[in-house]
């Protein structure tokens, strides 16, 4: 029976781990989990250090108070990891054992693709398991937004904010590399809220011939300074700056943003979408669904098989992508 005398969950126990890259707003889905699952009456493992805790048996009781005091914090309170050896056959055999030594019957997956691949692998061996997009570089299909990108987005807007005063006063051309690993949505949307003059992403092909007569014109016009954002899947801001620095002569400065985009308070937006999402996922397990994954459209709560959401490619939004052009002309 569930704490206000609701209906009893077929599951007694699930576990609960985050994994791969860790992303502002992992503490809220993780609290979010747990009090979700508690209120249905369901106990609740916290699985450390990911997939290599999961095969140690790193692996913990959690409470109502377990979670307290977490939802405005950055990083995962169950720590995060890579594990090559969960990608093995043995390894997952591994993990399924010590899910079973505990008696836990379900499991929500907290992080990005790769994380997803584990928990496909968990479902294919009869093992159910729920994904909850985690990651800050918004590449998750599925899902308009992913926990934490939002976050990082503005991380990465109060840092443009910042170098665009030093721009502005010495009347340089500023290269700013954001994370993203294969995406460009940090990029695009943080060039489209800074006004910035280039945005560089892996989706669309850029020409810096182009990217320079654009910025030679806005010379001409008396521009002070020029900032241009390029996302990390399109290859190194340095090499991109000493090109433009080169083809211009113009006085240029790298900034690469680096782990800070990782890090910080999550924005409202993350905790809300991550206090939704994880107790999506558990209301999900507890109706029986497995190998799926919980994502947000359009506001609304959706889920997806998770074999489909792996093969699918994420897209960006070209539209944005055309409209920071014309705004930056
Ligand atoms: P993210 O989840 O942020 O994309 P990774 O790609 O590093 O991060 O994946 C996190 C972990 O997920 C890996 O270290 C590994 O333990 C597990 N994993 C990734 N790919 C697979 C796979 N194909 N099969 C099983 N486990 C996987």
């Amino acid at each position: 029976m569930n704490i206000e005398g609701g209906i009893d969950s077929i599951m007694k126990r699930i576990g609960v781990l985050t994994s791969g890259g860790d992303s502002p707003g992992m503490n809220a889905a993780i609290r979010a989990v747990v009090r979700k699952a508690i209120y249905h009456g369901v106990e609740v493992y916290g699985i450390y250090q990911g997939y290599a805790g999961l095969i140690s048996g790193d692996i913990r009781k959690m409470e109502l108070g377990s979670v307290g005091d977490i939802i405005h914090r950055g990083g995962t309170i169950l720590y995060t990891a890579r594990c090559e050896e969960f990608k093995t056959l043995e390894g997952q055999k591994k993990g399924i054992e010590q899910l079973k030594k505990f008696g836990i019957e379900g499991l929500v997956v907290i992080g990005g693709d790769g994380s997803f691949a584990g928990a496909q692998k968990l479902t294919e061996h009869g093992f159910p398991t729920v994904g909850v997009p985690g990651t800050i570089d918004n590449d998750i299909p599925g899902t308009d937004f992913t926990i934490g990108f939002d976050t990082a987005l503005n991380t990465v807007i109060d840092a443009i904010d910042k170098i665009r005063d030093t721009a502005t006063s010495h009347d340089r051309t500023y290269v700013i590399e954001v994370m993203g690993r294969n995406a460009g949505d940090l990029a695009l949307w943080s060039g489209l809220a800074d006004g910035a003059e280039t945005i560089v992403i892996p989706e669309a092909d850029h020409d810096i011939d182009q990217i320079i007569s654009r910025l030679q014109r806005g010379q001409e016009r008396g521009k002070k300074h020029s900032i241009i954002v390029v996302a990390e899947g399109v290859g190194s801001g340095m090499d991109f700056g000493r090109e433009i620095s080169e083809r211009t002569g113009a006085e240029t400065r790298v900034t690469v943003l680096g782990h800070i985009q990782r890090g910080g308070s999550p924005t409202g937006f993350d905790r809300v979408l991550a206090s939704r999402l994880g107790a999506k996922a558990v209301d999900l397990l507890l109706e029986g669904q497995a190998g799926v994954t919980v994502g947000i459209e359009n506001n609304k709560l959706v889920h997806h098989d998770i074999t489909e959401v792996l093969q699918r490619k994420h897209s960006i939004d070209l539209d944005m992508y055309r409209l920071s052009q014309e705004l930056s002309i």
